[in-house]
């Protein structure tokens, strides 16, 4: 939605009381300007002339350009343009900016109380929190602790926006679908603790959409000591921290950041992750590419334990098989080091896959591919997110003989 409504601007302002970031302040203003000549004299500070009438502009600037604007002596109104007020384009609004997507977790969780909590998994750079949902049983929640988990993080990288949907639709199908009584997902809900964190990286996603046109911004937004602005989420992990595939250059868009764990949307998945020992498993949504990718990404070499081996290759051919994508391991597609699968593996012994999302390719939308594809690359998704949930229990399950699971599967349900 877009909405400059001065009430708003106000209200906002009153509620959230700060910009997109301390350093990188954009002001809503408006500045009598009744000629070309003066219209150019405003658009001479670097301003953004954002409309014009014959007897104002609107423009949106930053700090330096305000302050020379004002020194014009003509600023009618001028307003700290919060979060809230920056959105998708006009074409794009079905996807889900900070706020949106705040209402829409909070809706579901006052609409889904007995099955959906809504917490905080920790704080952006620039203090914006994280949310996370948890979806489980009412039964479940005094000993959420003793049941088998799964965790979905969406959007680490700034611009694939995709990322940020398709989590959130998952969550939003499990709750409609227990209280429809649908007994597959009902069964899913009630034996596992299903933690979906849709957004990680919001400071990130709010700057890329933060002038009604997108920029193309992939890191957060953590201000870096050459002045840069940003640090790769998905290269900050400790295990492997900082070898290949990773930059030391922090205006690199693959920055490592300043050693492992520097960060603190990487911290909050840490922290949550070793405060929660009943996750066995995680799904990290990127885009894009059509792959179905898991350990490792920082070797060429494959996994040492054969049987982990065996359940990482297994899994991620069935789910390729269920959404049509490719799998193979990060490493295959290009090293990087410090990537989360690697670190959930490596560190934890969880089995950790990515999906880099649809398009297949930048031709076909790259990382905007437009809101007609939220839904489609919802459903493709969806099966292989349940079958994800479902062997959380025991991902062993996996290669277990078709007759032994079934065995298992029909004593389960
Ligand atoms: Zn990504």
């Amino acid at each position: 939605m877009k909405k400059i409504l001065f009430s708003t601007l106000l209200f906002s302002q009153f509620v959230f009381g700060r910009g997109i970031s301390p350093d990188d302040n954009i002001y809503w203003m408006k500045i009598p300007a009744k000629n070309s000549y003066e219209r150019t004299e405003i658009s001479n500070t670097g301003a953004v002339i954002e409309s014009v009438t014959a007897e104002y502009v609107t423009v949106l600037a930053k700090e330096s350009e305000k302050a020379e604007l004002d020194k014009l002596g003509k600023t009618e109104v001028s307003f700290l343009m919060t979060a809230e007020m920056m959105d998708f384009p006009n074409n794009d609004q079905q996807f889900h900016n900070y706020n949106e997507l705040f209402t829409a977790m909070n809706d579901l969780a006052n609409k889904h109380a007995s099955i959906l909590k809504l917490d905080i998994l920790g704080k952006s750079a620039n203090g914006q929190d994280i949310h996370v949902m948890s979806i489980t049983g009412a039964q479940n929640r005094t000993i959420e602790q003793d049941v088998p988990a799964i965790f979905f993080v969406g959007t680490h990288h700034a611009r694939e926006h995709l990322s940020t949907e398709v989590p959130l639709k998952l969550a939003q199908y499990l709750a409609e679908e227990y209280e429809k009584k649908n007994e597959r997902i009902m069964n899913l809900v009630d034996g596992r603790v299903i933690y979906i964190a849709p957004l990680l990286n919001p400071d990130g996603s709010e700057y890329d959409i933060s002038t009604g046109s997108y920029k193309m911004w992939r890191k957060n937004r953590k201000k870096n000591s050459d002045g840069s602005y940003g640090v790769d989420l998905n290269r900050n992990y400790g295990f492997k921290w900082g070898l290949e595939g990773a930059s030391s250059s922090p205006s690199s868009d693959t920055y490592r950041g300043t050693g492992p764990f520097s960060e603190p949307e990487t911290q909050a998945v840490k922290n949550f992750v070793e405060s929660h020992a009943n996750i066995t498993s995680m799904l990290s949504f990127h885009t894009f590419s059509k792959l179905v990718l898991y350990p490792w990404g920082f070797t060429h070499n494959p996994i040492e334990k054969d049987l982990d081996r065996q359940v990482f290759e297994t899994m991620g051919r069935k789910m390729a098989s269920l959404n049509g994508y490719t799998p193979q391991t990060g490493a295959d597609l290009y090293l990087v080091s410090g990537e989360m699968n690697d670190w959930a593996y490596g560190d934890r012994g969880i089995f950790g896959f990515t999906f880099e999302l649809d398009p297949a390719s930048m031709w076909e939308g790259g990382f905007y591919p437009g809101q007609k594809m939220i839904e489609p690359v919802f459903k493709k998704n969806l099966e292989p997110c349940l079958y994800m949930i479902d062997l959380a229990d025991n991902p062993y399950r996996s290669v277990q003989s078709q007759a032994q699971q079934l065995g298992l599967n029909s004593a389960m349900f």
